[in-house]
């Protein structure tokens, strides 16, 4: 096994999503020497592969324009984003923004910032192994298309959405019976319509008519209509369990797309002559097993707005819960409100060196229906990166927590 240049790391981030870019940006920007390992070829995970297309959790809810939930480095990546995207903010239904962004631009971005921050960013780079004795990791490895590499790194960040680190180090879990639903998400180009919500709707009608009974409802996702290409969502019926085969899950994916392509060509005006650009290399999976933290997030936390003392990122989203009936379930706490969440969400239970960040912090599966969104993501990954950098070099924790606080979640 070879060692790698990467090795006597200070902070070994894992997964580069939205938490991960987060997470591996806030602790290069401390000074920290800092590697960010992603198992596939581009960074942004679910925001770029299952191509999600739009951020929530970024703006509260309600009034006539779109105020931050956060400041700080989520605030700053969504205003650059959208800046290179030429995207605004868009208020939906029910007083709720979010803001659309092209999957280029956020894969660009996130390669910009990481290589400002000193990032060594390993891609195609899955972690494999770690080894923990008492209360820490003292190793890992990871295997890449050269063969297997061990890395050193004082402490890690868990961003695999998954807690692939959190699992391989033998911490316990989060796990449920059943997750929400997925879906797969595709683009159609050579459109003739300018009207996103008259499409919308063609497309529900087309697909309610043809009453097909192999996935669940389909939409168009919302501020991706442009220039006569738009990206629909189709929700799959089932729920993802713990036996479910991605792979065939992955193939139903796509398949499900062509022949709804060939559906919409055939049955409405607006797509007669449009023809599949892009099909997500993913098939959007919403939740899955996480790391157990030493606090877990509550769905009362979430709807009561509770505001932790030590709450280090802003939940501004709904508990959007895609369960196994044909439609979402949305649950509101007031117009304006946020809840706080405390640093014990984003370190692991039993592992000193092991901060947790994204759709991988500490939650029930109801409270992560509201905290797995890309604008909290960009949150707790900040925070967690700053917290792990602080930890390995030696910093005082409660300062760094403050100034976490003071950065982004004042508002
Ligand atoms: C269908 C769908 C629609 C959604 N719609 C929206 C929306 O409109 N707006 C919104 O804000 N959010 C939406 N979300 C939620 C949001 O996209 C995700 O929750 C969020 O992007 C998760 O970010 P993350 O960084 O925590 O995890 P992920 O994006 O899952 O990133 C984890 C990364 O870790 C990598 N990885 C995993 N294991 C390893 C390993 N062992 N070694 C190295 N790398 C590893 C993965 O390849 C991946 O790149 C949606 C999600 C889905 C599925």
């Amino acid at each position: 096994m070879r060692v790698d240049p990467t090795a006597n790391l200070d902070v070994l981030v894992a997964g580069a999503g939205a938490a991960g870019i987060a997470a591996a940006v806030s602790a290069g920007r401390t000074g920290a020497r800092v590697a960010l390992l992603e198992r596939g070829p581009f960074t942004g995970g679910k925001a770029t592969a299952a191509m999600v297309g739009t951020i929530c959790g970024i703006y509260l809810r309600g009034g006539s324009e779109a105020r931050y939930a956060m400041n700080g480095f989520p605030r700053g990546f969504c205003e650059q984003l959208a800046a290179r995207s030429g995207t605004r903010p868009v208020s939906g239904v029910n007083g709720l923004w979010f803001l659309p962004y092209h999957y280029e631009a956020f894969k660009a971005l996130g390669l910009q910032l990481l290589q400002e921050a000193g990032v060594k960013v390993l891609l195609n780079t899955s972690i494999e192994s770690c080894h923990a004795e008492g209360d820490r990791i003292i190793s890992f490895t990871a295997r890449s298309d050269e063969g297997v590499m061990g890395i050193s790194a004082s402490t890690a960040v868990d961003c695999t959405g998954t807690g692939h680190l959190a699992q391989l180090a033998g911490a316990p879990m989060i796990r449920a019976r059943r997750y929400q639903q997925p879906a797969q998400v595709f683009c159609m180009r050579g459109l003739r319509a300018d009207d996103e919500a008259a499409l919308s709707m063609a497309v529900t009608r087309a697909v309610l008519r043809a009453d097909r009974t192999d996935h669940g409802p389909v939409s168009v996702v919302p501020g991706s209509l442009r220039d006569g290409q738009a990206c629909l969502k189709i929700a799959f019926h089932e729920q993802v369990e713990g036996t479910t085969d991605f792979g065939a899950l992955q193939a139903r994916g796509q398949r499900m797309a062509s022949e709804l392509a060939e559906l919409l060509r055939a049955n409405v005006d607006a797509f007669r002559d449009a023809e599949v650009s892009l099909i997500a290399p993913e098939v959007g999976v919403r939740t899955q097993q996480r790391a157990q933290g030493r606090y877990t997030l509550e769905e009362q936390d979430v709807m009561t707005c509770a505001k932790f003392t030590d709450g280090v990122a802003n939940g501004a989203w709904p508990i959007e819960f895609w369960g196994a009936e044909r439609h979402v379930e949305m649950r509101y706490f007031d117009e304006g409100g946020y809840y706080r969440i405390p640093v014990g969400a984003l370190r692991a239970a039993t592992l000193n060196n092991l901060f947790l960040a994204g759709r991988n912090i500490s939650a029930t599966e109801q409270a992560m229906a509201s905290a797995r969104v890309i604008g909290t993501c960009l949150g707790t990954g900040y925070a967690a990166g700053v917290l792990a950098a602080t930890t390995a070099l030696g910093g005082d924790m409660d300062a760094a927590i403050e100034s976490v606080r003071r950065a982004q979640v004042y508002i």
